[in-house]
């Protein structure tokens, strides 16, 4: 059985998400973080992005957020059994010295932040990323995904 990969705790400052709940913290199950730019790899924190991010509006947006809604994990946390409120995180940024096979990061924290004021998700970064200096294989991957014409995630 392969081994299980735990997951870096996910520290989040913008609270117009609708995933963002106090205390930092990100209620997503899980959340995507990409290059701001499909196709260009980053080199620096702030051409990464969270994708998953999504303006809290008014409660029609709050509700089409629920099904990405830890809902096991609030409830673990409600009754105290244990951290269980922390997003799975898929990250195809490879030039991270974080980044990992398989799109994982293996930090023990991530920090995502805002450039600017927060209304799209460019605006949105890793703060946590390091440029490993590597060329990257998913860039490839991106390139020929977007020259076909699909969606990168
Ligand atoms: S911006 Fe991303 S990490 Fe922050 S609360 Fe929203 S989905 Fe979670
Ligand atoms: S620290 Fe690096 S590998 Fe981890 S989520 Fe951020 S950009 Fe991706």
């Amino acid at each position: 059985m392969p081994e299980e990969i735990q997951m870096p705790k996910v520290k989040c400052d913008i609270n117009n998400c609708t995933h963002w709940i106090p205390g930092s913290r990100c209620g997503a199950a899980s959340i995507d973080i990409l290059n701001e730019e499909v196709g260009k790899m980053s080199q620096k924190a702030e051409q990464t992005k969270c994708k998953t991010f999504s303006e809290r509006r008014g409660l029609s947006n709050l509700i089409g957020s629920a099904d990405n809604m830890n809902w096991v994990g609030f409830a673990e946390e409600f009754v105290g059994a244990g951290r269980k409120l922390n997003p799975k995180i898929t990250c195809v940024v490879d030039t991270c010295k974080y980044w990992q096979d398989n799109n994982l990061c293996n930090a023990e924290t991530i920090e995502i932040s805002e450039k600017s004021d927060v209304s799209e998700y460019q605006a949105t970064n890793c703060n946590t990323f390091e440029y490993n200096e590597k060329p990257s294989n998913n860039e490839k991957i991106q390139q020929q995904q977007r020259d076909k014409g699909e969606q990168f995630h």
